[in-house]
């Protein structure tokens, strides 16, 4: 289970980032990255103003753009 996040969309809010409950999302100089904790809670994109985090999971397909 993993995220994908758009830096192209990302507007550095760092909502992502302080809702993880997981700290599976971290800032690297000016991208954002995911590691391998993600449990698929939906927080981070479910809370992107942006929509900048896609979920990749094959069973959330809705939330691909
Ligand atoms: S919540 Fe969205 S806009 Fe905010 S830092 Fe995360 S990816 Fe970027
Ligand atoms: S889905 Fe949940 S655990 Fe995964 S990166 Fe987003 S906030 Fe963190």
């Amino acid at each position: 289970m993993t995220v994908s996040i758009d830096m192209e969309k990302c507007i550095g809010c760092m909502r992502c980032v302080d809702e993880c409950p997981t700290e599976a999302i971290y800032l690297e100089q000016t991208t954002l990255h995911v590691r391998g904790k993600c449990t698929d809670c939906g927080l981070c994109y479910s809370n992107c103003p942006t929509e900048a985090i896609t979920n990749l999971s094959p069973d959330r397909s809705d939330h691909m753009q």
